[in-house]
């Protein structure tokens, strides 16, 4: 196939052609325009209500834990990552294959859902395995802990030895490192892979400010982490008394190479440290609010400056991997809280979910829109059912009505990597 025609084609959010065309050669877009393509290109057509755009970018996600779906879903956060996911990770390290097929059906799911590009985070390579057999496009990050650990040296020596072992295992793959949270892994530890991450160049990616416990934990050393942490006599390890945000801020761990996961519990005085330090964040706005945590003040982060992107998180935490139900529950939930609309459009919603993520991972330049010379990663939505007419807008289609099952056509790289009635 050369070439991609639809009744409309959203080149980057806010710019439509209706209709329009993509053509590719060699995996690259060679050219965007409206009308229809020339006879001799090779076309898939799609439909009278089909709408091709950038492939989906999610900014935050768990392959491996395809399996964890449903495990908590009644747990509020504590209790869900202490006594629903971490047994249930535990179990599954004794499981052969365990992790192999959860990772393989996150994948097929997010492919699936529109999704081209993912940032996947996990302390084991399966996600990696099973974004290459789908042909899906990502940055790995390989997830450090160090909180059950009781000494910072003797884990960073034996965590070490694995991250250097990464290149080789990973062959070339996209990586990064995910010190995965300020409490789950403690701050000289944190610093420490930061410094690696930055001396080799690479990304970090973690959850930060996801909960209150962890606000209240870091900022006075009370609530159940830390309870949890004295219990273990490990509360000498951390750095109490500032938040979650401005501790990393103190130790130089904020940077425009960090993608901050969450950020919930933020304050207008961590908002200004993201701001002035160029962090992107990942917005999981499903997650934070099926484990009972809040909404993320992504109004005011977005007029401090701050990219913010979208994730979904884990199936574990938030259900899916659907990217449409991000988009939506970002803008309800800023239109609910702010009482306003202005900004917070569908528009919106899709240049993060497209273009923001392609930013935060450091991949502006070669995903995110459609245009020539960029990776030929696009995804086409069938909008044909009796649900999504009338037709005014297509971005409103797109954002408000479509659903994982519109999605007709999958490219990456200028490849399909996904029809619809192939289900894997
Ligand atoms: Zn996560």
């Amino acid at each position: 196939m050369d070439a991609i025609a639809a009744a409309h084609v959203i080149t980057r959010s806010g710019v439509v052609l209706s209709p329009g065309w993509v053509g590719f050669e060699d995996g690259r877009i060679r050219e965007v325009a409206e009308g229809s393509p020339p006879a001799e290109l090779e076309t898939h057509r799609g439909g009278p209500h089909s709408v091709l755009m950038p492939g989906l970018v999610n900014a935050h996600a768990h392959l491996a834990l395809g399996g964890l779906r449903h495990v908590a879903d009644d747990l509020s956060f504590v209790d869900w990552i202490l006594s629903g996911l971490m047994p249930a990770i535990e179990a599954g390290v004794r499981r052969d294959g365990f992790f192999e097929a959860g990772a393989l059906a996150s994948a097929n799911e997010l492919l699936a859902g529109g999704v081209t590009t993912v940032a996947d985070s996990f302390f084991r390579l399966e996600g990696v395995a099973a974004m290459r057999k789908v042909g899906l496009k990502g940055v790995f990050f390989r997830e450090v802990f160090g909180s059950a650990a009781t000494d910072d040296r003797e884990y960073l020596e034996s965590v070490g030895r694995d991250l250097d072992l990464l290149d080789e295992g990973l062959g070339g793959f996209p990586y990064g490192y995910s010190p995965h949270s300020p409490w789950t892994c403690p701050p000289a530890v944190f610093e420490e892979i930061a410094k690696r991450a930055r001396r080799e160049e690479r990304r970090l990616s973690f959850h930060l400010a996801e909960s209150g416990a962890e606000h209240a934990f870091l900022t006075r050393g009370h609530g159940p982490i830390a309870e949890v942490t004295r219990e273990r006599d490990q509360l000498h390890r951390y750095d109490i008394g500032a938040t979650p945000t401005a501790a990393l801020n103190d130790r130089d761990i904020l940077g425009p190479d960090c993608i901050a996961v969450h950020c919930v519990q933020v304050t207008e005085e961590d908002i200004e440290l993201l701001a002035s330090s160029g962090v992107a964040v990942a917005h999981c706005p499903v997650s934070n609010m099926k484990l009972a945590e809040g909404i993320a003040p992504v109004a005011e982060m977005l007029d401090a400056g701050i990219e913010v992107a979208l994730g979904t998180d884990s199936v574990a935490s938030a259900g899916t991997l659907d990217m449409f139900s991000e988009m939506r529950a970002f803008l309800l939930t800023q239109r609910a809280v702010h009482r306003d609309i202005d900004r917070m459009t569908a528009s919106r919603a899709l240049d993060m979910a497209t273009r923001g993520g392609a930013f935060a991972l450091g991949l502006g330049e070669e995903i995110g829109t459609l245009e020539p010379g960029k990776a030929a990663d696009c995804t086409l939505i069938e909008a044909d059912r009796v649900r999504h007419g009338p037709w005014h807008d297509p971005e409103s289609v797109v954002v408000w009505t479509a659903t994982p099952d519109d999605v007709a056509l999958v490219t990456i790289d200028g490849q399909v990597r996904y029809r619809r009635g192939d289900r894997p």
